[in-house]
């Protein structure tokens, strides 16, 4: 863990600047937590791009959580999510020290994910519409796939109801409707979740997203399979929604 008056912040980055002093204010700002924290968030997950002072950040956090209340813990879970989805995309060089501190940060995080589905449910229900869908989210982007974390949180950009999609086939830049089963989109048959399991993304991400009443986010057809519109090709929305990536 990276002292907060060690030199090394200087030479990180964050969207607001001096990141080391806005985690300071989450460390010691008593009541003023869930306001800190939004502020931290904010600065580490700017326009969903990876700032490389969340590296750092993340043990610190990891080391507070047993002093924070479930929901408080929820909350930090939430606001941190894009911050760590966005590694996916700007991945870190293993053996540099800030992809040792971001493993120290995720595995630090996970348990407390875990502890937070699997025995805080209350709590999770209990939870503004907004946090119940960021802290989804966030559980993915801590214990399951960050890139599809990032890949969700760029479909929220969306409003859910169109997902790009392209083919290997040279198809591309296309929209499908993500609101209703069509010809070239149809949804995946998830199976129940037993509210404790964490093995099988698909699962228990869309039995969470159902128990927290997370309507707007069309799982089943995401995790579903795709057909080109050009070729006939079927394949997972997953695969066709990389392919739109890699293009772009
Ligand atoms: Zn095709």
């Amino acid at each position: 863990m990276v002292d907060l008056n060690d030199s090394v912040w200087r030479g990180l980055d964050s969207a607001g600047g001096n990141a080391a002093e806005a985690l300071r204010r989450v460390l010691e700002g008593g009541g003023a937590f869930r306001e800190n924290m939004a502020i931290l968030g904010e600065n580490l997950s700017h326009q969903l791009t990876w700032y490389s002072a969340t590296a750092c950040v993340l043990p610190h956090l990891a080391a507070l959580c047993p002093r924070l209340s479930p929901a408080d813990r929820m909350f930090l879970i939430a606001q941190m999510g894009p911050a760590a989805a966005a590694e996916a995309e700007w991945p870190l060089s293993p053996g540099t020290d800030v992809y040792r501190e971001f493993y120290e940060g995720i595995n630090g995080l996970r348990p407390v994910v875990k502890d937070l589905i699997q025995n805080h449910m209350d709590v999770l229900t209990a939870a503004s519409e907004a946090d119940r869908a960021m802290f989804a989210l966030g559980a993915l982007a801590f214990l399951g796939n960050r890139r599809r974390a990032y890949a969700l949180w760029h479909l929220s950009g969306y409003c859910w109801e169109e997902g790009p999609a392209a083919c290997s086939c040279g198809w591309e830049c296309e929209l499908f409707d993500l609101t209703a089963d069509s010809e070239y989109l149809e949804a995946a048959d998830i199976a129940p979740w037993d509210g404790k399991s964490l093995k099988d993304e698909a699962v228990w991400l869309n039995g969470l997203l159902s128990r927290l009443g997370v309507e707007e986010i069309p799982l089943p057809r995401l995790y579903g399979t795709a057909a080109c519109p050009e070729c006939g090709k079927r394949e997972p929305y997953w695969t066709m929604f990389d392919c739109y990536w890699k293009a772009e």
